[in-house]
C-alpha cells in the first residue's frame, strides 16, 4: 500500500509517512516480536510513543536514531511495564515529559485523556480512551497518515488478553468505538504495540469482535460441561495454545466469567 513500508520478517523499521517503528529486543509469547516503540513526527520534532521496557541499549538506539530531532513528549498507550518500564530513563536521556492516563506513570505536569489532541511538527495525534486490555489504555489517531496507534488494544498478530486491570465489557465497547471510528475516518492502518502493522483496520476490528464472541461461546460451553474455575476452563478452551500463555489466559477467562456473571 502506498505510504506504508513494511519490512519482511520483523516489525522493526515499519513506517508510514510520519510514523516509524523501532522494535525493542524483548520478544516473548506475550510481547510477540517485542514492544513497538513508535516515533511520530517530521522535520525537527518528534513524539515517542511507548519507549518500551527499561532496556538501556534500546533507549539509546532510539535516541541515536533521532539524531538532531528533538523529542517534545513521550506518550504511553498504557502503563504495562513492557511499554512504560523505560519511560523514566528515556525522559531523562531525551529531556522530555511523559504523558499517560494513569498519573503514576506521568513525569511532568500534563496528563493524557480521551479527546486530547497532541501536536508535533504540524501533525495532530487525537487521543482515544480505549479501556479494556487495561483500565488506562489509550489509542492515538494520526490523521495525516490515516493511521491509528493501538497499543495492546489491537495487536498485529493473535488477540489481546484482558488483564486483571482491564475488563471485558469495557473492551467490547472499545472495539465497537474503534470500528466505528476506523470506518468513519477511513483508517488505512493500525499501528499496534506488538507485531506487524494491519492494513485492513475495519476487517481487523471485525475479526477481534468475532473472536471475543467465539471465546465467550466456548466458555459457556465449557461451563455447561462442568468446568468451573478459570484453570479448568483454560484447560478446555485454550488446550491448543502454548502453555506459557495459560496464566495470562486464566486472567482473560476470569475477566470473561466476570462479564458473563454480570449479564
Ligand atoms: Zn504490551
Amino acid at each position: 500500500m502506498s505510504g506504508i513500508h513494511i519490512p519482511i520478517g520483523t516489525p522493526d523499521g515499519t513506517r508510514t509517512e510520519h510514523a516509524e517503528n523501532l522494535l525493542a529486543p524483548n520478544p516473548s509469547a506475550m510481547t510477540l516480536d517485542g514492544t513497538n516503540t513508535w516515533v511520530i513526527g517530521g522535520g525537527e520534532e518528534v513524539v515517542v510513543v511507548d519507549p518500551g521496557p527499561d532496556d538501556e541499549a534500546h533507549l539509546r538506539r532510539v535516541l541515536d536514531h533521532l539524531g538532531e530531532r528533538r523529542v517534545t513528549e513521550i506518550l504511553l498507550t498504557h502503563g504495562h511495564v513492557d511499554h512504560s518500564g523505560g519511560a523514566r530513563r528515556f525522559a531523562a536521556l531525551a529531556g522530555a515529559p511523559v504523558r499517560a492516563l494513569d498519573p503514576r506513570h506521568r513525569l511532568g505536569e500534563e496528563g493524557l485523556a480521551d479527546g486530547d489532541v497532541v501536536t508535533v511538527a504540524g501533525l495532530e495525534l487525537h487521543v482515544y480512551g480505549t479501556p479494556g486490555h487495561s483500565f488506562d489504555s489509550l489509542c492515538f489517531w494520526l490523521p495525516a497518515d490515516g493511521a491509528m496507534l493501538t497499543g495492546d488494544t489491537v495487536l498485529g498478530r493473535g488477540t489481546t488478553m484482558i488483564g486483571q486491570d482491564g475488563g471485558l465489557a469495557d473492551y467490547l465497547r472499545t472495539l465497537d468505538r474503534l470500528r466505528v471510528a476506523a470506518e468513519r475516518l477511513e483508517a488505512r492502518a493500525l499501528l499496534p504495540g506488538h507485531g506487524p502493522v494491519l492494513t485492513d483496520p475495519v476487517g481487523a476490528l471485525d475479526g477481534y469482535v468475532a473472536h471475543r464472541r467465539e471465546r465467550l461461546d466456548q466458555i459457556r460451553a465449557a461451563r455447561a460441561r462442568g468446568a468451573r474455575t478459570p484453570r479448568e476452563i483454560v484447560e478446555i478452551v485454550y488446550a491448543g495454545v502454548d502453555r506459557s500463555l495459560w496464566p495470562a489466559a486464566e486472567e482473560s477467562v476470569a475477566a470473561q466469567l466476570d462479564y458473563l456473571d454480570r449479564l
